[in-house]
């Protein structure tokens, strides 16, 4: 606390992990006494930066950047960039900190680190957008590169950001080095089924989850959280598994749609016309959309929070609870609070964690960075089956670390302690460093 005044929400992610790591420790006194703990919530280094752009108006804004270098014990720095008003060091150590463990569950040789600004994309143009992130990557360049640190996307950032940036970060070095940035469009390095593979991940995972219960997604009723990348493709991997998604959100409100949402009309407004939701519901007819509520009290038998950290509370859990919901899955980073946690374990829902749940991008970029340090693409299928199989796996590993430390079904537990072990014996390994 007296280390990192004011930073609620990395104090709130380090305590979630170092409270599961108990029965770990008890074991193997070496972590202790190798100074681990101590040196895994301190992040190797933080680089923060002016970023100043002019607007369409002639106006010269200023917003802050940032890059989180948390953790390189397993490999390369890796981790989205976040585009949004509520960006700080906070939220970004907190990201970081996260993502080094579940970058070591993937078993892909990924280091952790989490960047981006307080820029907010809503209402720019493309123009704006544009000079924004060459402005950001001027500064970032200096600090990233293949085998050094490698950002791809995450709220507020996608294709479009990230074409921007890689674009501005050949001009600078005047290298064609695909492997610095992941996420990129097909045609220039990108990997197929990048795109998809958060949500889709979350899905297989999800799959995993109810394989011995009575229970699947076909005939199952969804409701995700958000309409950006993950919401949206979470979306399309359940309804192709049988469920009817009949909810989502934006940070405007809800739609709640009976006959299952129309994706592609969803993928549409959303994503190309970057429109608010409330569109949705006037286009497709005969569907609601609730402004300024929480999507958490609509009825569903799995709830998917693929929008941002924090956005289900214990009151949303109880709602979620009472309305029969038999499974909670995190699409987004921390989106339950630890209040909403225990009241999830109380009533016995099943909960997928997002550490490992949402794996499935990161994983994917670690496939995009082995085809571009190979150069060549491997097509949709191939990829898509590489993810469902790091998934699978992902879930055989957090269910057998939960059983072999005595909390059996405890998948939170599994994921923090099984990550921890990876990244935990690298840095025993590899000295005080
Ligand atoms: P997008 O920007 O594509 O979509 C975010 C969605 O969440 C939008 O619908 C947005 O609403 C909504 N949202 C964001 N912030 C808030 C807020 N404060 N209150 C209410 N709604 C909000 O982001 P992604 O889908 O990429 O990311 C979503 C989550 O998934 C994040 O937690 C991210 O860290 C996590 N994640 C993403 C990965 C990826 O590969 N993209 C990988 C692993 C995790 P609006 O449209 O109104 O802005």
């Amino acid at each position: 606390v007296a280390r990192n005044p004011g930073q609620k929400l990395f104090r709130q992610a380090v305590h979630e992990v170092l409270e599961s790591l108990a029965p770990v420790v008890a074991q193997h006194p070496e972590y202790v006494e190798g100074g681990i703990l101590k040196r895994i919530v301190e992040p190797e280094r933080v680089v923060s930066f002016r970023v100043p752009w002019v607007d369409d108006s002639g106006v010269i804004q200023v917003q802050r950047g940032f890059r989180v270098q948390f953790s390189s014990d397993l490999g390369p720095y890796k981790g989205g960039l976040r585009f949004h008003r509520s960006v700080d060091e906070d939220t970004l150590k907190f990201l970081g900190f996260e993502q080094v463990f579940k970058n070591a569950l993937t078993g892909l040789g990924l280091g952790g680190g989490k960047g981006g600004s307080d820029f907010d994309p809503h209402g720019r143009t493309d123009g704006e957008v544009m000079r924004f992130c060459q402005s950001f990557m001027a500064e970032l360049a200096h600090h990233i590169g293949a085998d050094l640190d490698v950002p791809a996307g995450d709220i507020g950032v996608g294709g479009r950001e990230i074409g921007y940036l890689y674009g501005q970060y050949r001009k600078i070095t005047g290298r064609n080095e695909a492997g610095v940035i992941t996420g990129k469009g097909i045609g220039y390095g990108g990997s197929w089924a990048r795109t998809e593979a958060t949500g889709y991940g979350l899905v297989y995972y999800v799959r995993e989850m109810l394989r011995e219960t009575d229970f699947s997604l076909d005939g199952s009723r969804v409701v995700v959280s958000g309409s950006g990348n993950v919401a949206l493709y979470a979306a399309r991997k359940a309804t192709q598994l049988g469920a009817t998604v009949v909810a989502c959100s934006d940070s405007s409100g809800y739609v709640v749609d009976e006959r299952g949402l129309d994706l592609d009309l969803l993928a549409d407004v959303k994503d190309v016309r970057r429109e608010r939701l409330s569109v949705y519901a006037e286009e497709r007819g005969d569907c609601e959309f609730v402004e300024g509520r929480s999507v958490w009290e609509v009825k569903c038998d799995i709830a998917l929070p693929c929008a941002t950290q924090n956005e289900l509370d214990g009151d949303a859990a109880r709602t979620l609870a009472g309305n029969g919901c038999r499974l909670v899955a995190e699409g987004a980073n921390m989106p339950c609070t630890e209040e909403a946690v225990e009241v999830i374990r109380e009533k016995g829902i099943l909960f997928g964690p997002a550490k490992a749940a949402n794996a499935g991008g990161v994983a994917t970029s670690g496939l995009e960075m082995r085809q571009n340090a190979g150069r060549l693409q491997w097509d949709f299928e191939r990829v898509d089956s590489e993810l469902d199989r790091i998934m699978t796996n992902i879930y055989a590993t957090t269910a057998a670390t939960a059983e072999e430390y005595g909390m059996p079904g405890d998948l939170a537990a599994g994921a923090n302690i099984a990550g921890f072990r990876r990244v935990a014996d690298a840095m025993l390994a590899q000295g005080v460093i």
